[in-house]
């Protein structure tokens, strides 16, 4: 079979693959009459889905272009030879089952992907936790919001998401913070302007070094020197206090540590002037912006990348939080700090535990009681006793020679992890790589021992979780390549021929998920967050036609939970929410005379991670078509470049080629470049060749957004 087949004609709602926004979608296929008949998959918005209403952005909306098997893995293959399934499956299974016996469970890993369905998620979560017996298992959703775990981890003692969207249009101040909502997240922009447009009141403020499209909206755009958000939040704290503007009842009954989060900030950034100065602001926009954060009772603090690349994104979104804290702004309509995740379900992957530092079912290792359990719940055999590897951490061990065997599913490591050179030298080296994915010809599957072909979007069912905690089901509409299977198939098939067939013999989707949910309520108690024992006994119809729910969903919430922390308890053991006094930092790499320019990265309106399936549709490839490094006016002049220019960028790891875009939204100093092209779309493209490994001591999160570069023209 070398062209999709559709399993009916009927509509099917499924939710967007892009971004964390999760958007419902319409998909109605077009089966072919005759065999030269075309093809085509037609998709709309969903209108019954509470993220989108109907909307879709470009993306979302040229989804059914990318449908075609074009560059599709289309076999198993070992060492470049197409292999059965029986042999591969087998090989996998052996090679790390010597592996394990001869150098022990840490000595192997896996990686993975905020792409993962829910599903997936969990049975390799499972397998490597439960029954390998390591928690060496790490995401790319690392490198997207793994900040902002801690941060609200820190605060409430678990990684809860309290907002919901429609918060967004109850809310009369809106601060986006590191946050190109415009094109990372474009229906919250849309919502955002839609919002505006009924209330005139709503103020709109984008902090970013950059002068993004979001900013098109904004009534105040605060260009902030790039690293100084924490600052900058600190400030508020302390003009909150000045101008007795905190809800000291609040505070007083469900917060801890106030006071030395106060003088904390009140001695570091308690001036307006030194703090306008810190942040390389100006003092009277600042002010505005104090202002409307001191007077606005109903403000939405929406942070994102900017936040969380950084090798202090975890104070960073405490100082954010801390300023909703103290004054109650938080579990009301229209409050609350709201992290957005980059991926279709990073949400989802929390939730199972898929990030080395966490168990499972929103638990982490730090409590005996917790291993205890999970461990009880899956009648583990080898369970993993500690965290294990975070993504940078990781792939060193691999270069190290450590870990000997490796499994990377459904992303490219070789592209998206910073100082990405060394990723690859570490893979090359590395004795044994499984890579599992959808396309053929990555940077990473040409690094690969055996390639494990996978179906994706529109070719099996499977939960994703977007940014407001809602769960929606990615649908199948279509069958994919004949030999293609899902994640969590080839993982159970894996787990079987390692020993463990009684704990991975699932038959659909259904059943994992329906495990999924009991573990989430198995001796909860309301002790745990994340909840979704109401889908505990599912049925397949029922999951069928599951609607779009956030959870928690449980007896107390059969229908699933808006806003969280609406009665001020919160999942400390105190029950209180904690303030964390914070001292900014600057980011690790600082500007010298050899590499005087700081280079940020990010996403492009049109393209997704590494382009794999926009680079499929002209529509999209012609809004940004290759690689290109925005600069300032000025520091173009100074090298005497023009628009269009090749320009080569470089520092001690690498370097990048690309054309020269100039434009005044740039800071001086500052240049941008996207992060989406690979080896196969442009030779000099992948920019994590340039990124330092450098990372928050506390999330394992990448400084993806400062890393000091050099110019020249090419
Ligand atoms: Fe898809 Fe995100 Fe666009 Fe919605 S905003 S259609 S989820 S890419």
């Amino acid at each position: 079979m070398n062209r999709p087949v559709f399993l009916s004609s009927e509509d099917v709602e499924t939710t967007c693959p892009y971004c964390g926004v999760g958007c419902g979608m319409t998909v109605s296929p077009k089966i072919p009459s005759t065999k030269s008949d075309s093809f085509e998959v037609k998709v709309k918005g969903s209108s019954a889905h509470r993220a989108n209403y109907g909307k879709l952005c470009v993306k979302g909306s040229s989804a059914g272009e990318t449908v075609d098997f074009s560059g599709r893995m289309l076999h198993p293959q070992i060492n470049g030879n197409i292999v059965d399934w029986e042999t591969a499956l087998n090989d996998v299974a052996k090679t790390f089952q010597k592996t394990i016996s001869e150098y022990g469970p840490d000595s192997v890993a896996f990686y993975v992907s905020g792409q993962f369905l829910t599903e997936d998620y969990y049975v390799a979560n499972k397998l490597i936790k439960g029954f390998i017996g390591t928690a060496n298992i790490d995401t790319n959703s690392r490198l997207c919001m793994a900040s902002a775990v801690v941060g609200y981890k820190r605060a409430f003692g678990s990684d809860t998401v309290p907002c919901c969207y429609e918060d967004l249009e109850h809310a009369d101040l809106i601060t986006l913070v590191g946050s190109n909502t415009a094109w990372a997240h474009p229906i919250i922009y849309q919502r955002i302007a839609a919002a505006k447009k009924k209330n005139p009141k709503l103020k709109i403020v984008v902090v970013d070094p950059r002068k993004t499209a979001t900013c098109d909206i904004a009534d105040l755009h605060l260009a902030i020197k790039p690293g100084m958000d924490a600052a900058l939040f600190n400030g508020l704290l302390a003009y909150l206090y000045q101008q007795n503007a905190l809800d000291l009842d609040y505070i007083q009954k469900h917060t801890e540590g106030f006071e030395s989060a106060l003088q904390k900030a009140d001695e570091l950034q308690g001036n307006v002037s030194d703090l306008a100065t810190q942040c390389d602001l100006n003092e009277t926009d600042l002010r505005q912006w104090l202002d409307w954060a001191t007077y606005t009772p109903k403000m939405v603090t929406m942070y994102s990348q900017g936040i969380n690349q950084s090798s202090s994104g975890v104070d960073k979104s405490n100082a954010i939080i801390n300023c909703h804290l103290a004054t109650g702004r938080i579990g009301k309509e229209g409050m609350g700090p709201f992290s957005v995740t980059g991926q279709p379900n990073a949400m989802g992957g929390r939730e199972v535990g898929g990030l080395a530092n966490q168990l499972a079912a929103h638990m982490d290792f730090n409590d005996p009681q917790n291993i205890d359990r999970v461990a009880r719940f899956w009648q583990a055999e080898n369970m993993a006793q500690q965290n294990g590897l975070k993504a940078v951490d990781l792939f060193q061990a691999v270069g190290e020679g450590k870990i000997k065997a490796i499994w990377i599913m459904n992303t490219n490591p070789v592209v998206s992890m910073p100082d990405a050179d060394n990723v690859k030298r570490a893979l090359e080296k590395c004795d044994y790589v499984v890579v599992q994915d959808c396309m053929q010809d990555t940077d990473t599957t040409r690094v690969a021992n055996v390639l494990l072909p996978a179906t994706t979007w529109g070719e099996t069912d499977g939960a994703v979780t977007n940014s407001d905690r809602t769960i929606s089901i990615q649908r199948q509409f279509m069958q994919g390549p004949e030999n293609a299977r899902p994640d969590w198939w080839i993982l159970s098939e894996v787990a079987k021929r390692m020993g463990w067939e009684h704990a991975f013999n699932y038959d659909t989707a259904v059943d994992i998920f329906r495990e999924h949910a009991q573990l989430s309520g198995f001796e909860n108690n309301g002790s745990r967050d994340f909840d979704i024992s109401a889908f505990a006994n599912i049925s397949e119809q029922e999951y069928a036609n599951l609607k779009p729910t956030q959870w928690p969903v449980n007896a107390a919430a059969p229908n699933g939970t808006q806003r969280m922390f609406s009665d001020g308890r919160f999942y400390t053991p105190s029950k209180k929410a904690q303030f964390i006094a914070i001292t900014p930092y600057s980011p690790l790499s600082q500007p010298t005379k050899n590499k005087p320019y700081v280079l940020n990265t990010g996403r492009v309106r049109d393209q997704w991670h590494t382009m794999t399936r926009t680079a499929k549709t002209a529509k999209l490839m012609a809004h940004k078509n290759e690689p290109y490094i925005t600069l300032h006016p000025d520091d173009a002049s100074l090298h005497q470049l023009s628009e269009g220019d090749l320009v080569r960028v470089s520092n001690e790891l690498g370097q990048l080629i690309g054309r020269v875009e100039i434009s005044r939204a740039q800071r001086r100093g500052d240049i941008f470049v996207p992060i989406h092209w690979t080896s196969q779309y442009a030779s000099h493209g992948r920019v994590d060749s340039l990124v330092r490994a450098h990372v928050d001591p506390l999330s394992g999160q990448p400084e993806s957004k400062h890393t000091t570069v050099k110019i020249k023209r090419y």
